[in-house]
């Protein structure tokens, strides 16, 4: 069973009452200005994924544009998933202050939110998961087949029009502290302007035409978000109702092999739920972990270091006792 030490230990409680400027535009609560942005951002991308494929037939797509799709892609994935998830979210290592703020950027970049928001969200979804109080559980609705084609769709997508919005000064008081980082939580719409401009601005320069220009922004921005969106939010629903279940944990997170190399190492989402401060979610031989191997360069150049690489015994002593692989999770969690 997971204690809730896991948990609070990633999010350090505010210790003075100082009231500190927000680190995301806008209130506690969305406005409906900022859902139908959250909206545009989401259905743009998915028209553009969808137009996608009939183009790669035809004549709109250069070795160019899938470079800078592949490129960026898992440029911005590593930015979320070591930098907004296992860094800031978990702290499964420690990271000399120029890798911090690249991490922030380089997430901030996958368009996904702000950081500060992104980790207050995520930090709520472990303290609660899979229970009541989790921001995109699959299993919200109940366990009937309806129930559950209706809540893995509030977990991919109908979340995060919640009104409702996790408190970041009582989830993620670290973050907000840190002025750089608070600023580049803040100025997210620039880092995603940037994110889409970038793949425009490569494919021009290089074509040296404002067709090159157009399927650099299509290819290299537009399907490359909405590509990203979809399998990250996979992982709050596909990896929260299906998978192997190898490992202790209180909810319903199992282990998805064949998103590993696309989530870049995060779909051995059961594995993280039992051992969250881990910066190695795929501990089995032949789980691919791209971001592990990363934070692993990061420390042989001293740029990481104090990294959580889980020992054999660690990962043993968290193993199910059956270890049948797919027992699935039923009983419900501690009140953390
Ligand atoms: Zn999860
Ligand atoms: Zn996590």
């Amino acid at each position: 069973m997971t204690t809730s030490s896991d948990v609070i230990e990633d999010a350090p409680k505010a210790n003075d009452d100082t009231q500190l400027p927000p680190a995301t535009l806008g209130g506690e609560k969305k406005g409906s200005l900022e859902q139908f942005a959250l909206l545009l951002f989401i259905v743009v991308p998915f028209l553009a994924l969808g137009a996608a494929v009939p183009m790669v037939w035809g004549w709109g797509v250069s070795w160019l544009d899938l470079g800078l799709l592949v490129f960026f892609y898992f440029f911005a994935c590593h930015g979320v998933t070591i930098g907004y998830h296992r860094y800031f979210t978990h702290g499964s290592f420690k990271a000399k202050r120029p890798l911090r703020i690249a991490l922030a950027v380089a997430g901030s970049m996958a368009v996904e939110g702000p950081l500060v928001r992104w980790v207050a969200d995520h930090r709520k979804h472990h303290k609660f998961s899979d229970a009541e109080g989790d921001p995109h559980s699959p299993w919200r609705y109940g366990e009937t087949v309806p129930a559950l084609m209706k809540g893995l769709w509030w977990a991919h997508i109908g979340w995060m029009f919640d009104e409702e919005r996790t408190p970041q000064e009582k989830y993620a008081p670290d973050l907000i502290k840190d002025r750089t980082i608070r600023a580049i939580s803040r100025q997210f719409i620039w880092w995603t302007v940037l994110s889409l401009a970038l793949p425009a601005l490569i494919g021009g320069l290089v074509t040296m035409s404002w067709w090159g220009a157009f399927t650099g922004f299509f290819w290299g921005s537009l399907v490359r978000v909405a590509l990203l969106h979809h399998v990250t939010w996979s992982i709050n629903s596909i990896c929260h109702a299906v998978g192997k279940r190898p490992f202790k944990s209180r909810d319903r997170s199992g282990n998805v092999w064949w998103l590993a190399v696309l989530s870049c190492g995060e779909s051995w989402h059961n594995l993280h739920h039992a051992d969250p401060t881990s910066a190695r979610h795929g501990v089995e031989r032949g789980q691919i972990d791209s971001s592990a191997r990363i934070i692993r360069w990061c420390e042989m150049f001293g740029w990481a270091y104090d990294v959580r690489w889980p020992s054999r015994s660690r990962i043993d002593s968290r193993r199910n006792a059956g270890e049948g692989g797919s027992r699935r999770g039923k009983e419900p969690a501690e009140a953390a």
